[in-house]
């Protein structure tokens, strides 16, 4: 009977293990206030380790647990919800998606297996529709091998949120907070009552300069702007450390935000060149910052041919 046990164990584990390769990088949630946690995601590049670059959070209720964002592989995501399940065994309920982009998204499958629901922003299906969205899963299950693999696929919303919502589960209030086409194809926050806490997801990235890539920056900044008047205890970025200072928290990314804005709205309305737009302009505030290199040429080119479409 025992040794019966001993194989059925092994078993299990080998099966599981198969399941979802192991991961090399520390995953460790840390209690930020009263039921609120979060995993913070080291500061990196798409594919660097082990693709674990973006924050994913969770609160536990004694109904559930609500979970935000599900990290960049379905092995993070398991690591995360062994992390969970050192705390409660609870199920998990419900997963709010700050919005759909890789490193967020692809360990979505791992929750949807616990049996949660999926809540996501309206904008969602232009991203799971595109091509954009099929071809980059195909060259992370490159990349990120063994973590991305055949066997990740993009989970589907139960739920498309456009409006400020609020739910209760377990004596906790929740709010999601609808901001749009603002960072991406549509983006949204959890704010949990209770615990103060609020998880932004990419509209604020702490410590290094965001990705701007296809964004809307007006709207962005008007998102930011109307964010800095928030009062709440902790914070959590998408990307970066959170902290009890939001505003702090948010500096960086409003600060360059507002920055491109101004400078590229001025040489776009000036039918200025992009060019000897970027070499003119005067980068000494944020070149030093994490990501400057590798993103700011970027992100002034995306907001330049954005602003050209929209200020025409
Ligand atoms: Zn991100």
């Amino acid at each position: 009977m025992k040794i019966l046990t001993l194989l059925l164990t092994l078993l299990t584990f080998s099966v599981q293990a198969e399941e979802y390769e192991a991961v090399g990088v520390e995953v460790k949630a840390q209690k930020l206030t009263g039921d609120a946690y979060y995993v913070p995601g080291m500061s990196g590049a798409a594919t660097e380790y082990e693709g674990f670059i973006s924050n994913a959070g969770f609160v536990v209720t004694n109904e559930g647990v609500v979970v935000f964002d599900a990290l960049g592989t379905p092995s993070l995501a398991h690591a995360m919800l062994g992390e969970i399940r050192k705390i409660t065994d609870q199920p998990i309920k419900i997963v709010v998606m700050s919005h759909y982009h890789a490193d967020h998204l692809y360990g979505l499958q791992v929750f949807k297996d616990e049996g949660a629901q999926v809540l996501a922003p309206k904008g969602t299906w232009d991203y799971l529709d595109s091509e954009t969205a099929e071809n980059l899963l195909e060259s992370r299950r490159t990349a990120l091998f063994p973590w991305v693999t055949d066997d990740t696929y993009l989970v589907k919303p139960d739920r498309i949120i456009d409006q400020d919502i609020k739910f209760s589960l377990g004596g906790h209030e929740f709010m999601i907070n609808y901001f749009g086409k603002v960072h991406s194809d549509g983006d949204m926050s959890l704010l949990s009552v209770k615990d103060q806490t609020l998880y932004s997801g990419d509209i604020i990235f702490e410590g290094r300069l965001p990705f701007v890539g296809d964004a809307n920056i007006i709207d962005w900044v008007k998102t930011l702007e109307r964010m800095q008047h928030t009062q709440v205890d902790y914070f959590v970025p998408g990307h970066g450390s959170a902290s009890n200072q939001p505003q702090q928290t948010m500096d960086l990314t409003y600060r360059y935000l507002k920055f491109l804005l101004e400078k590229l709205s001025k040489a776009v309305e000036d039918m200025e060149q992009f060019e000897e737009t970027y070499e003119a302009i005067d980068w000494s505030e944020f070149e030093d910052e994490t990501a400057f290199d590798i993103a700011n040429r970027k992100n002034a080119y995306a907001v330049y041919l954005f602003l050209e479409k929209t200020l025409d």
